[in-house]
């Protein structure tokens, strides 16, 4: 069996950098108050449109739903702001998630609050390493998970995201091909595993998913009898093996809202609670264990570089233009190819409902 060489990119939890990840301190009532106030009147004045990402701020995604835009998974939020007229979009999220909304719509201006919220993922595959390796496998399809940047997306033949990364992928097996995939090591093993898919795996994982602790939540799982165990395939395969649905937080969100149960282990970031408790109000929800006994809490069930979107820095940018996402028009043109053909597949699919149920 040949050898294969595949590049292991350590990535820092910007919480272990020294001073640690960006504070933001609490804000009292009236100057919570105020900035929300001003951040809708600003989006009316801009015609900007805010599209947030699940793990965000609730105050944050409050404020999408009631200005008429979106809080939704990377898919949705990709399809929400190609298809909204505002001429500005306003993604608070990560930068990923800005440089997808810019390569699909160039002729908007993309903002975002903070231009430092990465994403351990695509820190984890840059393209000047990931390039020579798909090049070294030119007979495989390279398919990528959306948390990747533009230059990588614009290497790859695919984008997906986890709501429909098994969908695409069987589509592909269909027609005899064989995958390269990235940058979702967990992911891409669920898929694998799911579909039967050759697939080669580069080695990147989420900082937060990649915590949730299998013993730990069977020790949870003992309180709570009755609880279903959601749980997003980022996490370690030990963690799956335990779930009652696998799926996207899109998914996961119409899982807890569909199923009988009172009670939820949810294995994803904990800012999903905010739609998931509007969509299921009389429901409870338990955060899944990150660490075991005694160990430092690195993630906490939440993502270091989504907490740095905070009303300031969102009502900051919108009012002085700044940290607008530019991506170079031959990597985006290029870019767009592998996204849009995601965006295509996508289209008519009520993708909700994708999630695994595992029958006990
Ligand atoms: S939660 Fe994980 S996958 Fe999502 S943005 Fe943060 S580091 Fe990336």
């Amino acid at each position: 069996m040949t050898q294969i060489d595949i590049p292991i990119i350590p990535v820092q939890n910007p919480r272990d950098l020294p001073g640690g990840a960006v504070e933001i301190a609490p804000l009292g009532t009236e100057r919570r108050r105020e900035l929300i106030e001003r951040i809708k009147n600003l989006l009316r004045e801009k015609d900007a449109v805010l599209v947030a990402h699940y793990y965000t701020d609730a105050d944050i995604q409050k404020i999408a739903d009631e200005t008429g835009g979106m809080v939704a998974d990377s898919l949705e939020m990709a399809r929400f702001g190609n298809r909204h007229p505002a001429t500005t979009l306003v993604v608070a999220g990560v930068r990923f998630m800005g440089e997808t909304a810019k390569i699909l719509n160039p002729e908007k201006r993309v903002l975002m609050p903070t231009l430092e919220a990465e994403c351990s993922l695509d820190l984890g595959c840059p393209a000047d390493q990931f390039v020579p390796f798909c090049d070294a496998h030119p007979d495989r399809t390279v398919v990528v998970y959306a948390n990747t940047s533009a230059a990588v997306k614009a290497r790859a033949d695919w984008v997906v995201t986890s709501s429909i990364a098994v969908r695409v992928v069987s589509h592909l097996l269909d027609q005899g091909e064989s995958i390269l995939w990235a940058p979702d090591k967990y992911l891409g093993s669920y898929v694998q595993q799911v579909t039967g898919a050759d697939m080669l795996l580069w080695q990147g994982s989420c900082v937060v998913h990649e915590t949730f602790k299998a013993k730990e939540l069977a020790a949870l799982k003992a309180l709570h009898a009755d609880a279903a165990i959601l749980v997003h395939p980022e996490s370690p395969q030990s963690v799956i093996d335990m779930a009652d649905v696998v799926g996207s937080t899109t998914q996961l969100i119409q899982a807890a809202h569909d199923l009988p149960n009172s009670t939820f282990i949810v294995a994803t970031d904990n800012g999903i609670f905010y739609k998931m408790k509007q969509s299921a109000p009389h429901k409870t929800f338990l955060e899944a264990p990150t660490a075991g006994a005694g160990a430092t809490c690195h993630s906490c069930a939440h993502c270091p570089w989504m907490e740095m979107n905070a009303l300031e820095n969102l009502a900051a940018a919108l009012e002085s233009g700044d940290n607008e996402i530019h991506v170079d028009e031959a990597i985006r043109r290029k870019a767009l190819r592998s996204t849009q053909r995601m965006i295509d597949f996508s289209q008519g699919l009520d993708t909700r409902r994708f999630y695994a149920r595992v029958e006990a």
